[in-house]
């Protein structure tokens, strides 16, 4: 038997995502930033981070990737399985992440990003697992710091599974 245990909930996940998008309005005033959501696992964190931002002159752009590993361990070899639509040269990018665990599927796409010379380039991730880390990559905008825990909801998924999640939680086998 499978249970999902509540670890993030939907009215703490909203308060944060308003903040975020009150930080991003301020530093991008004036600018017309491009929002790059890593897909799949960013679509529900996105959709509420962009309603947060009260800017005019805002894009978004799809990028899908899949990382290949072992079970739940990311490899930090990543495939690109959809690109983006745009060029982003003399952009101001802020890419959105769901997680950064391992930080390596962010290191790769931050180098693979680089190379299209952006003007500038920042990363906006809801969920942190420093515990975790084997690449430091530098998260400009963060939601929450979390423990080494297996979360799904809101956008992260089990076996492509939660996804549909209104909260974050944690999933245990009884
Ligand atoms: P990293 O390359 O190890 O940083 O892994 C990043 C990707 O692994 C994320 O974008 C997620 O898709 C997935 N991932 C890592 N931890 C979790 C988790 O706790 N729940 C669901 N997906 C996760």
């Amino acid at each position: 038997m499978e249970q999902i245990v509540t670890y993030l909930s939907a009215e703490q996940i909203a308060e944060r995502v308003k903040a975020l998008g009150a930080e991003l309005h301020k530093d991008y005033q004036g600018k017309r930033p491009v929002i790059v959501i890593v897909l799949k696992g960013s679509f529900v964190f996105a959709a509420d981070l962009v309603r947060a931002i009260d800017l005019n002159h805002l894009r978004v752009d799809f990028l899908a990737v899949r990382s290949y590993g072992e079970g739940t361990e990311s490899s930090g070899v990543v495939q690109i399985v959809a690109d983006l639509t745009r060029p982003i040269e003399d952009e101001d990018v802020i890419v959105v992440e769901d997680i950064v665990d391992t930080g390596l599927t962010l290191n790769y796409l931050l180098d693979l990003l680089q190379t299209r010379k952006p003007k500038s380039l920042k990363i906006c991730a809801l969920l942190h697992k420093p515990s975790r880390t084997r690449v430091q990559v530098p998260i400009d905008y963060l939601g929450f710091t979390i423990e080494d825990k297996f979360v799904v909801g809101y956008g992260l998924d089990f076996a492509e599974r939660y996804r549909n999640l209104p909260f974050i939680g944690v999933l245990q086998r009884t």
